[in-house]
């Protein structure tokens, strides 16, 4: 590994701002002087993921997961945390020195899954301007793709061959786990070698809002091959549902007017794009889901959906409407003629008509409606095309929203509105039942606090109790508790970290705590513990938290000292009764009794 020098740590430390990162993929709301969104590492109606900027911590009170800025990086993006130091400086414009003595064979595997997604991007491109390249690119260029914009969007080509792209990779630079992991080589059966993923297709980057390729779209060229397009599977730098085809180039346009067009395909894209209409970003390779919505309401509040006019296209609009409405986006639907899709028809039409037809695109659910309510006249037939609405609208997140949407299907219907409010309210209800049991197995995987005996609350509370910041209660404490008085498993560990620092004088600040190699568990239980000794800071005064302090001592105390003298109390009546000498342990009991006394008298005295 590459190390980062300390230097280049503290900066980023300094300048990585908890909530600017969070807020970055998380729709924050403040309340107080926390913020409040929906987590990300869990799936919930409401929100339990916080972020306090002034202590640098996130923390969800739903899965229990919390951490600094730096560990939010790791945790969303799933990468390492030298990975998301790296993340972080290019952020934050920070130029990153390395300690000596490192080279590109030591650097992190994500770090050279990027570069091979670089240099096979550039391999490809070079193809495409190549003579092998060339029916693709007359191919392109008879669709009417410039030059320019091929260049702009970094479209390559890859060769009908099984080994191009892998002959062309120096395996010095790139070790075999790496190639593998990449998703941009499948392994033959015979001879445990490596071939190319892509052939004879055309290649469309993917990148992710870093502006770093991390996948590949390539479509075929081959009229008999039945997948015409063929994407890259997830790997660690690549995560489907949170990828959206062109935002890296449209995410400014779409954020100034907060309106964004959704198409299907890299094609679909580049022509809308070229024609003018920046505002436009492709949901290619896989179906649109929640994370999706999530990533465009960032940008926008207004999707327009414009997918194909086909069935096909149809049925995808249904779906992906009711996932952005969900997410309490604003859904319009843009009806193209059946037989186009965005690309074709730009390129029948003038970029003007698209935009006609763009800013008269009804609402999602009056288009809905009216898509079906004809043929649903018979009252059975009606009854059961409210029911499958109402299924939807119940997990529409906010009740502004909902309640609107119910007016427009009691006024498109003609029905009363009561009637469909009571058919929610069921569903509601009959969801609430059901969703205990699927909560819980959510939860399976995620750690679970261990506080059962009384000792294992009085470590948990002096600890809480060490991190509200007060010098005077933290020497109080470590006079008379030590690391070995820590019985609990996993709060050991933690008191053993934190004593370390108090020893080193290092950072004991909630942020700088989450610095530390923990393990999942440890820092689900440092999690809690800081979480908790925030609010104790609130709610105790001076006097209360000492008397805290000395009841937990004497908890823990008589479980450790007081243990030991009862221990040592019953080897010397034994000894004694084998006749054997007990000079030792008679001293070491004194001892210990002498030390349990003068602490409890120092308790008593405060
Ligand atoms: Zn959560």
């Amino acid at each position: 590994m590459p190390k980062i020098s300390n230097n280049s740590i503290q900066q980023i430390k300094a300048r990585a701002d908890v909530l600017d990162v969070v807020a970055e993929v998380v729709q924050l709301k403040q309340r107080g002087r926390n913020y409040f969104g929906l987590c990300p590492f869990h799936e919930e109606k409401t929100p339990s993921f916080s972020v306090n900027p002034a202590l640098g911590i996130f923390h969800c009170f739903g899965c229990g997961k919390g951490g600094n800025a730096i560990t939010f990086v790791m945790e969303y993006e799933k990468i390492e945390y030298v990975e998301a130091l790296k993340r972080l400086a290019e952020r934050y414009g920070i130029q990153l020195e390395y300690e000596k003595g490192t080279d590109d064979l030591q650097k992190g595997e994500t770090a050279l899954l990027y570069e091979l997604h670089d240099v096979a991007m550039g391999i490809y491109q070079k193809q495409l301007f190549s003579d092998k390249g060339r029916p693709a690119l007359e191919y392109l260029e008879n669709r009417g793709f410039t030059k320019a914009l091929l260049n702009q969007f970094s479209i390559g080509y890859a060769t009908d061959e099984w080994d191009s792209l892998i002959r062309q990779i120096d395996p010095k630079r790139f070790s075999s786990k790496v190639l593998e992991q990449s998703g941009l080589f499948v392994s033959a059966k015979e001879r445990n070698r490596l071939l190319d993923r892509f052939r004879n297709r055309i290649m469309f980057p993917i990148f992710n809002l870093a502006g770093r390729v991390v996948a590949f779209g390539g479509r075929t060229l081959d009229p008999q091959e039945e997948a015409k397009y063929l994407n890259s599977p997830e790997t660690p730098i690549y995560f489907k549902s949170g990828t959206l085809y062109g935002l890296e180039h449209s995410k400014n346009v779409i954020q100034q007017g907060k309106e964004a067009i959704l198409v299907e395909g890299y094609t679909d894209f580049l022509r809308v794009y070229s024609s003018g209409i920046e505002n436009v970003v492709a949901s290619s390779g896989t179906a649109l889901n929640f994370h999706h919505a999530r990533v465009l309401k960032r940008f926008a509040v207004k999707i327009i959906l414009c997918y194909d006019g086909d069935d096909a296209g149809q049925k995808a609009t249904e779906r992906a409407g009711f996932v952005l409405l969900k997410e309490g986006l604003d859904v319009r639907i843009m009806q193209l003629p059946l037989e186009d899709d965005p690309d074709s028809y730009l390129s029948k039409y003038a970029p003007d008509e698209f935009r006609k037809l763009q800013q008269s695109s009804p609402e999602f659910i009056d288009w809905f409606i009216r898509k079906y309510a004809e043929a649903r006249q018979t009252p059975t037939a009606k009854s059961q095309f409210v029911e499958q609405l109402v299924t939807e609208i119940t997990e529409v997140q906010n009740p502004v929203t909902r309640d609107f949407i119910i007016k427009e299907i009691a006024e498109k219907l003609n029905l009363r509105e009561e009637r469909i409010i009571a058919q929610v309210r069921r569903v509601l209800r009959q969801r609430k039942v059901g969703s205990i049991s699927a909560v819980k197995s959510d939860f399976s995987t995620a750690p679970e606090l261990r506080i059962v005996t009384g000792i294992d609350r009085a470590e948990f509370e002096l600890l809480k109790l060490m991190l509200i910041g007060e010098d005077e209660l933290l020497h109080f404490i470590t006079e008379k508790i030590t690391v070995p008085n820590f019985q609990h498993v996993v709060l050991k560990n933690i008191a053993e970290e934190i004593y370390r620092r108090i020893q080193n004088q290092e950072d004991l600040s909630p942020a700088g705590l989450y610095d530390h190699g923990w393990t999942d568990e440890e820092r689900f239980y440092l999690s809690k513990i800081i979480i908790e000794s925030e609010s104790n800071v609130e709610s105790l005064n001076d006097e209360e938290k000492i008397r805290l302090v000395m009841d937990y001592i004497t908890v823990m105390l008589n479980e450790n000292l007081g243990k030991s003298i009862r221990e040592l109390r019953i080897k010397i009546r034994e000894a004694e009764k084998l006749k054997q000498n007990t000079s030792s342990m008679v001293e070491e009991h004194s001892k210990l009794q002498k030390r349990w006394y003068e602490i409890k008298s120092q308790l008593q005295r405060r």
